[in-house]
């Protein structure tokens, strides 16, 4: 952690630009970040939540239409470009954990907006699981997607470990960090095809021995920092519900666009590369 962010509070600046904020700013993003973000409104992918492309007429992205999920449903809150990619890769690759908390208050923010869209579900009667009511699942625990042990130790953190411990307190649930592990390192997959992620990931994550036992019968949140295919959701997804969970939803801060396998098709910086340079400053 840098030594002003221990000196100040982290969203005294913008969590994409780094400019200071005038006092009183919400979600510690400035008014340039805040606009130039595509925030997921309007229509969306009814399974991943993704913001749908202008030519797809379907309810369903690209991907959830020639793919089924293991997962029940996924929230999302921007489009990966822009502010918001580069707020992801400050925390990521640049050593910027305090970012976390401020993704994870718009992210608690994204969820209860659906939850109330529709109104108060007792006024209305409805049951707290009836969809058309716009009422939340009862989610028992908030699970991070793992991170590589030797990927962690080299980042000092996880990042979806932090956003997940923040969101669970704002949204009032027991957040079970270690609920999964990723037994080995799954590398960058953004060249890889979504039948070869598919492989990669193989048996790459799974419920550690003694973890099952507090995700019998519960619903699960899980949480990440970016969805693309959903390859790893659906093997974190794969993996609790073989623990005896009893549907998987989850949330990211930002997720690819509709058609695309990548991030954002001109928008990504070679990861690996990035990576290294990042926190390996004399290998540039
Ligand atoms: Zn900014
Ligand atoms: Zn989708």
């Amino acid at each position: 952690m840098r030594l002003l962010d221990l000196i100040y509070p982290g969203d005294i600046y913008c969590i994409a630009c780094g400019r200071p904020l005038p006092p009183g700013t919400e979600a510690a993003l400035c008014e340039d970040c805040a606009s130039g973000i595509r925030w997921a409104a309007g229509r969306l992918c009814e399974k991943c939540g993704k913001i749908l492309s202008e030519g797809n007429r379907k309810n369903l992205c690209h991907d959830c239409s020639i793919d089924e999920h293991l997962f029940r449903k996924g929230y999302t809150c921007a489009l990966y470009s822009g502010p918001a990619a580069e707020v992801i890769r400050d925390m990521k690759y640049r050593n910027r954990p305090s970012a976390a908390a401020a993704l994870a208050a718009i992210m608690a923010a994204r969820i209860e907006a659906d939850g109330s869209r529709v109104g108060a579900r007792d006024d209305r009667g409805c049951g707290a699981r009836d969809d058309k009511c716009g009422a939340l699942p009862a989610w028992g625990a908030v699970i991070p997607v793992p991170m590589y042990k030797g990927k962690k130790e080299q980042r000092g953190y996880n990042q979806a470990e932090l956003i997940a411990s923040s969101l669970a307190k704002r949204l009032k649930i027991p957040l079970q960090k270690d609920a999964l592990e990723r037994s080995r390192d799954t590398g960058v997959m953004s060249s890889l095809s979504l039948g070869e992620r598919k492989q990669n990931l193989s048996g790459a994550l799974c419920v550690p021995p003694g973890a099952a036992k507090n995700l019998r019968g519960k619903e699960v949140l899980l949480v990440d920092d970016v969805y693309t295919t959903g390859s790893t959701t659906d093997s974190c997804a794969e993996a609790l519900l073989a623990a005896g969970c009893t549907q998987v939803d989850f949330i990211v801060f930002a997720s690819g666009s509709d058609g695309s396998q990548d991030l954002a098709q001109d928008d990504m910086p070679d990861t690996e590369l990035f990576y290294k340079s990042a926190d390996n400053p004399q290998i540039r």
